[in-house]
């Protein structure tokens, strides 16, 4: 069966160029970066080619970008890495209660070692309050962390009022910024960014790479302790074919960012449209303006997400009931919760994300599916 793939928030495919651009540094130039001889030392000249550009784009210097192995780790390595560097300094951190796992978990984490962390409830429109924000600062806060852009609901949180916020009270600002990379423009300087995390199989490139922006003056430890690589932050033999191809996709994502952005909102629109003409006691979740031009969270009076979810399987579709982490678990998403979506209405929710490949014809076919089964369902 033909797959129409609308599940863009969880992963994407590999773009062919990006592909390309991988290939000869798996088994021609497969030197470690760190050896002495020729074919190691390119390497490393390649890994500083890429990083550069990757520094270029975000307008953050080359010594402040970072190669981990996920977006998961970027926000340990930058969370827990600046927590336990300044904790001479406090104890507090502000978050919010919408982070993905990878930031809320590192918290509770940090909870165990002393540390206090606020969690901000947002507004029912799924953004935060900055008053409220700055209202939680004490003397004691080194960070706040608050995601660019949600992965369930898409929402765009205020990230430049935050950071001016951060920089009037000289706390370190972090901003998990993995859906909002390939879809909004960002330069570190400009959002007084201190710190951030990115994943580079959300925009095309491949799994297993993620990278750190830290800025230069900010005190970290690190994460992973062995070898000298990442300038002594971040141990382990580099990736070369995965930065390669973290690079090359940022780069076409920053080259193609308003083509695909048109593109994508112009399906999410007639998608949500659509669904809300022909489909009575839906609710879509998540504020419809600041919010990222692919993703549509709705939620079906009635339905068991799971169950819409297997049944647009059938028709060879993928979507997601949330997030694809705690997809398979029953658990009403903890986003929707946070947001004021009733228990059975959030169980009841299915996140589309639409991406570069799809098509109207896709878009259809994917409504009157959501159609049908609906009505099978609710019957
Ligand atoms: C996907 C995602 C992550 C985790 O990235 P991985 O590379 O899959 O570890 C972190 N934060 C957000 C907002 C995400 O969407």
């Amino acid at each position: 069966m033909d797959i129409k793939y609308f599940d863009h928030s969880a992963t994407t495919p590999v773009d062919k160029r990006v592909l390309n651009e991988m290939m000869p540094y798996f088994s021609e130039n497969y030197g470690n970066p760190s050896s002495l001889y020729s074919l190691g030392k390119a390497n490393k000249e390649i890994i500083n080619i890429y990083r550069m550009k990757i520094a270029n784009i975000l307008g953050a210097k080359v010594n402040e970008i970072y190669f981990t192995s996920c977006g998961s780790e970027s926000d340990n390595m930058i969370i827990k890495g600046i927590a336990f560097a300044n904790s001479h300094l406090g104890n507090h951190i502000i978050t919010t209660q919408i982070e993905h796992p990878a930031v809320l978990d590192t918290c509770k984490f940090l909870e165990k070692f002393g540390f206090r962390i606020t969690y901000l409830k947002p507004k029912e429109n799924g953004i935060i309050d900055v008053n409220e924000l700055e209202k939680s600062i004490t003397r004691n806060t080194i960070l706040i962390s608050v995601m660019f852009a949600n992965n369930e609901i898409g929402t765009i949180q205020p990230i430049k009022e935050i950071g001016e916020i951060a920089r009037k009270y000289k706390i370190y600002f972090h901003t998990d910024a993995v859906q909002a990379i390939g879809n909004i423009d960002i330069n570190v300087k400009e959002y007084n960014i201190d710190a951030l995390s990115m994943s580079a199989h959300k925009f095309y490139g491949p799994k297993g790479m993620g990278v750190a922006y830290i800025n230069e003056n900010v005190s970290f430890i690190r994460m992973q302790d062995g070898g000298h690589q990442e300038r002594n932050k971040r141990a382990g033999t580099e990736n070369v074919a995965g930065i390669v191809g973290t690079g090359k996709a940022l780069e076409i994502a920053k080259h193609e960012l308003i083509q695909n952005n048109n593109h994508i909102k112009k399906l999410r629109d007639f998608y949500v449209s659509e669904i809300m003409r022909k489909i009575k006691y839906v609710k879509l979740n998540g504020d419809m303006e600041k919010r990222l031009p692919g993703n549509a969270n709705i939620s079906f009076s009635g339905i068991e997400g799971s169950l819409l979810l297997s049944k647009l399987d059938e028709k060879g579709i993928c979507a997601s009931s949330g997030s694809a982490c705690s997809a398979g678990l029953l658990n009403p998403s903890h986003v929707l919760l946070s947001i004021g979506v009733p228990k059975n209405l959030a169980k009841s929710s299915l996140r589309i994300t639409f991406g570069r490949e799809n098509t109207l014809e896709d878009t259809k076919y994917l409504i009157d599916s959501i159609e049908e089964i609906v009505k099978e369902l609710r019957n």
